[in-house]
């Protein structure tokens, strides 16, 4: 089939990769060069899916800090290595150029604007035609405006890299507190060289949360500041017909706890590829495979962002405290992408029990 992908953000890239042995696929991408929107931190979960090059690996991550708005904290953590920080640029052109090496063709500078589908047919532009569309042109998707879709709720990440000490060099830090990113959080990833990225997440004012952030750490000297919007929400519509769907953050295939979406992305990706791999594709599959597995796993992300968005300060001091209690099973079974693993045994937990009852969490 003639595929034609919006975007070549990770996760379109990705599907160019994934779509090139049994298609002929084209990427249209409205930027000239490479801008980067991520942190580059990925659970250890990348490597089924993608094998990020050596040289794309800064640092190896086994723990974090997670700091209360009252600056108390806890660290969890072990000895095994949990995520990967990697060099963005690096990772983002090495998906570049495998799709490039795997026969996609990548036409930069190219902005769509508008898919309708015609005859069967996708037209994209009134002069491009495929025979199947893929968007994945982001939380501003262009497939969203021009059929209507539902609007995504979006927050906006802000983060710079500085030097700044991390002790141990292995561990992430994470900064809780209304004060600090109300609804979200604010964090360091060590790059491993005495550097560390310093961003965070909010809803509103991102930029003014930011400077206070960087003020409370003792940052005067950074790099340039970088960031872009990202989708908490949830939305079943990416199957948009049968030659249409979108993916990746266009999709709010995003985890609302961390604003995540390269291993959710590429996981939707595979399932979508394994439909439009075969003769006939059937989309109904595609959805209820999706919906089993990463559709299950971003509503307890979404239950979990709910639950953390009604604490108070205080609420965050006191489930920090009690933190201590759960923490060994948050180290065996604590899990960025697939927090099904952490959450059943967790809710068995008295501590927790009851915390999650005083704030209406219901897990089933
Ligand atoms: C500060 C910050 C830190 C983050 N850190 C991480 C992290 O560490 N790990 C992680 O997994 N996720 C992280 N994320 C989320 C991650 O960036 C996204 O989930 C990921 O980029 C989604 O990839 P995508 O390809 O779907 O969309 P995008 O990365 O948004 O790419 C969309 C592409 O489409 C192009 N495009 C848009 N409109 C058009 C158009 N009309 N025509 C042609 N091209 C178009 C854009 O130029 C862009 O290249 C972070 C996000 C932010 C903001």
């Amino acid at each position: 089939m003639q595929v034609r992908i919006i975007g070549a953000g990770p996760v379109g890239s990705y599907a160019g990769i994934q779509l090139s042995k049994e298609h002929d696929v084209t990427i249209y991408e409205q930027k000239k060069s490479l801008t980067i929107k991520h942190s580059g931190l990925f659970s250890t979960n990348l490597k089924n899916l993608y094998k990020p090059p050596k040289e794309t690996i800064l640092n190896k991550i086994k723990g974090a800090k997670i700091i209360s708005p009252n600056g108390e904290f806890i660290e969890i953590g072990g000895s095994k290595t949990r995520a990967l920080v990697t060099d963005t640029i690096l990772f983002d052109k090495s998906l570049i150029n495998k799709a490039k090496d795997k026969g996609v063709t990548i036409k930069t500078g190219k902005k769509i604007n508008t898919v309708t589908k015609k005859d069967n047919r996708v037209l994209i532009d009134d002069d491009i035609k495929a025979q199947y569309l893929i968007d994945a042109s982001g939380p501003n998707s262009v497939v969203r405006k021009s059929f209507g879709l539902k609007q995504l709720k979006t927050y906006t990440g802000i983060e710079t890299i500085a030097k700044y000490p991390s002790y141990p060099e292995d561990s992430v830090e994470i900064y809780l507190g209304n004060n600090i990113a109300p609804n979200f959080f604010a964090w360091t990833i060590p790059l491993g060289d005495g550097r560390a990225k310093i961003g965070l997440i909010t809803e509103n004012n991102p930029a003014e949360y930011f400077k206070t952030f960087l003020k409370r750490l003792g940052v005067n000297k950074h790099e340039e500041v970088s960031g872009g919007i990202i989708p908490v929400d949830t939305a079943k519509d990416f199957i948009v017909n049968n030659r249409i769907s979108l993916i990746g953050d266009a999709a709010a295939h995003t985890k609302a706890t961390t604003g995540g979406g390269i291993v959710t992305g590429f996981e939707s990706v595979n399932l979508l590829a394994n439909e439009l791999n075969k003769e006939e594709p059937d989309f109904n599959n595609y959805y209820n495979t999706w919906k089993k597995g990463v559709g299950k796993e971003l509503n307890y992300h979404h239950r979990i962002r709910k639950f953390y968005n009604k604490l108070s300060d205080n609420d965050i001091n006191e489930l920090v405290k009690k933190a201590e209690e759960f923490k060994p099973i948050i180290e065996e079974h604590g899990d960025m992408d697939y927090p099904s693993h952490f959450l059943k045994p967790l809710m068995k937990n008295k501590e927790f029990l009851k915390l999650g009852l005083k704030h209406g969490f219901k897990l089933f």
